[in-house]
C-alpha cells in the first residue's frame, strides 16, 4: 500500500467530538494540494487545518494562508510550525459562526478542508449562504456524502442536498480516498469534491428562500407524489405554469424543474 507521512509539524491525540481525523498519507494531501493548485494572489481559506496536514504543504505553495480551527490546543502549535513556512492567520472560531462574506472583504475567498464530517451539510449550506463571496470549494467528506452531492434524478440518493447544491454550484467528484489515509481511520471511504458556485444571475431563482422550502417539502415525503408532498406549497396552476406533471415524484424531478416551480410559485 502507498502510505507515507506527511511532514506534519506535530502531534496532538485526536478529539471525536470535533471530528478529528487527520490525513496521514502524503500521497493524498499531494492530491488535495493539486486539486486546489493555488495561484499567486488568490485568497486561500482552510476550514479545520488540525495538525496541518494540507495547511503546511499548502502553505509552502501558497505563502499566505488563513484557517478556521475551533480546538484551542491546536492553535500554538499550529502558529509555532507555520511561522518558518509562510503567513498563517488562525480564525478561531466555530466555522458555521464565520461570515465567509466579511472575511472575503470585498473579494471571493477559496475554501479548502478536511471537513469534520459530524457538520458537514450545515457547512454545505452555509457556505451557499455565502456564495457570492466564494470562488470555489475543495472538500473532503465522507463519500457517502458526496455521492448525495454529486447524485443525478433517479438515483437513490438523489435528494435535497443534491437539488440545493447543484442548482447554486457546479459539483464534481474527484477522488475516493480509504480509511487508512487517517489517523485514527474513520469507518467510512472519504471523498474530495470541488464545488464551483454559480453566477446567481445565471441561476435564475427569484426567491432563494421559497426554492429552498419547495425543494426541502418535496423531498421530505420522497415517496408521495409532488401534488401531495408540495401540497399547500405549490397548487395545480402552479404545476402547469412550471411544466411540471404533479403525479412525479421528487426524485424525478430535474434542478430545473424545481426552480420552474419555485419561480411559477414565488410571491
Ligand atoms: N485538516 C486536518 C487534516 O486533514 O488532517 C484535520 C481534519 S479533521 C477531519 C477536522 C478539523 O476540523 C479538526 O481540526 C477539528 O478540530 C476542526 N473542527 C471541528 N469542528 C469545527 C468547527 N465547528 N469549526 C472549525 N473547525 C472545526
Amino acid at each position: 500500500m502507498n502510505t507515507h507521512s506527511p511532514r506534519a509539524g506535530f502531534t496532538a491525540p485526536a478529539k471525536k467530538q470535533l471530528g478529528q481525523h487527520f490525513l496521514a498519507d502524503a500521497h493524498y494531501v499531494e492530491k488535495i494540494v493539486l486539486a486546489v493548485n493555488p495561484k499567486p494572489g488568490e485568497r486561500l481559506v482552510e476550514i479545520g487545518p488540525g495538525q496541518g496536514a494540507i495547511t503546511f504543504p499548502l502553505l509552502r505553495r501558497h505563502p499566505q494562508l488563513t484557517v478556521i480551527e475551533f480546538d484551542r490546543d491546536l492553535i500554538a502549535p499550529l502558529t509555532a510550525a507555520a511561522a518558518p513556512l509562510g503567513e498563517l492567520s488562525i480564525v478561531h472560531r466555530d466555522v458555521l459562526q464565520v461570515d465567509f462574506t466579511e472575511l472575503a472583504a470585498g473579494g471571493r475567498i477559496r475554501l479548502v478542508g478536511n471537513l469534520p464530517y459530524n457538520i458537514s451539510s450545515p457547512i454545505l449550506f452555509h457556505a451557499l449562504d455565502h456564495a457570492a463571496a466564494i470562488s470555489d470549494m475543495t472538500f473532503m467528506l465522507q463519500k457517502e456524502v458526496v455521492d448525495r452531492m454529486a447524485a443525478a434524478p433517479g438515483s437513490k440518493v438523489y435528494g435535497r442536498l443534491s437539488v440545493m447544491l447543484q442548482a447554486w454550484c457546479e459539483v464534481t467528484a474527484l477522488f475516493v480516498v480509504p480509511p487508512g489515509a487517517f489517523r485514527p481511520p474513520p469507518k467510512v471511504d472519504s471523498a474530495v469534491v470541488r464545488l464551483v458556485p454559480r453566477d446567481p444571475a445565471t441561476v435564475g431563482i427569484i426567491d432563494p428562500k421559497h426554492f429552498a422550502d419547495v425543494v426541502r417539502a418535496a423531498f421530505g415525503q420522497r415517496r408521495k407524489t409532488l401534488r401531495n408532498a408540495l401540497n399547500g406549497v405549490v397548487d395545480e396552476a402552479g404545476f402547469a405554469a412550471a411544466g411540471v406533471r404533479s403525479d412525479a415524484r421528487a426524485e424525478q424531478l430535474q434542478v430545473a424543474d424545481f426552480i420552474a416551480l419555485a419561480n411559477a410559485t414565488a410571491a
